[in-house]
C-alpha cells in the first residue's frame, strides 16, 4: 500500500467501513451515468459548477483521472429509517463529507484530488451561475465525472449495498 493510503487511513480508519487501493486504470467510466444526472432526482443538475453538465465534458474527465496512477476508495456506512428517508440520507452525505473533508489537505500535498459523494457543499447555496467563490476548495462527486462506482465496487470487492436501511457513500481519492 502506497505512503498516501496509509495516511489516510491513519487519520480516518475509524470512521470508514471499507477501503481498497488499486490501480487508476481498473476505475470505469460510463457515459451512462453521467445522463442519469439528467433526471435531477437530486435536484443539483444543472444547479453547481461542479455538477453535469457544468463540471465538464465527460471525455475530458475521463482523460483526467486516468491519468493518475493510484486510487484510495473508501465508503461510508450509515443507518437512516427507511429507503424513502430522504433527510436521513442528505444527512448521512453530510457525515460522510465530513470525514471526506479530514483528508482534503493531506490529499493536496501529494498533488492528489479526492471524488466524493453528492454536490459540492463548500458554500450554502452554490455562486452557480456566477462565478465559483472557491475554486480550490470545491467538490466534485465520483458520479459527476461518471464513474460506475457499481461496477467500481464490484471490482474491488467491497459492498454498494450494506444491508436493510443503511445507506453508503463512496469516495475516491486519485493520487
Ligand atoms: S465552492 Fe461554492 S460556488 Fe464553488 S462550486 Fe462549490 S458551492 Fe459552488
Amino acid at each position: 500500500m502506497e505512503k498516501l493510503s496509509k495516511e489516510i487511513l491513519n487519520i480516518i480508519k475509524d470512521e470508514i467501513w471499507q477501503y481498497c487501493e488499486t490501480d487508476a486504470s481498473n476505475i470505469q467510466f460510463s457515459q451512462e451515468v453521467v445522463n442519469a444526472c439528467k433526471a435531477n432526482l437530486c435536484g443539483n443538475y444543472n444547479k453547481s459548477w461542479r455538477c453535469p453538465p457544468n463540471v465538464g465534458e465527460f471525455s475530458v474527465l475521463k482523460a483526467k483521472y486516468s491519468e493518475y496512477g493510484k486510487v484510495f476508495v473508501f465508503t461510508t456506512v450509515h443507518n437512516i429509517e427507511d429507503s424513502f428517508d430522504i433527510e436521513g440520507m442528505f444527512e448521512a452525505c453530510k457525515r460522510h463529507n465530513r470525514t471526506e473533508d479530514k483528508i482534503r489537505k493531506l490529499v493536496k500535498e501529494y498533488n492528489g484530488e479526492v471524488l466524493g459523494a453528492g454536490v459540492c457543499d463548500v458554500c450554502e447555496k452554490c455562486a452557480f451561475p456566477y462565478p465559483c467563490r472557491f475554486p480550490e476548495r470545491a467538490k466534485t462527486s465520483v458520479e459527476a465525472c461518471g464513474i460506475d462506482v457499481v461496477a467500481l465496487a464490484s471490482t474491488l470487492g467491497i459492498n454498494y449495498v450494506n444491508g436493510e436501511n443503511t445507506v453508503t457513500y463512496f469516495s475516491a481519492v486519485f493520487f
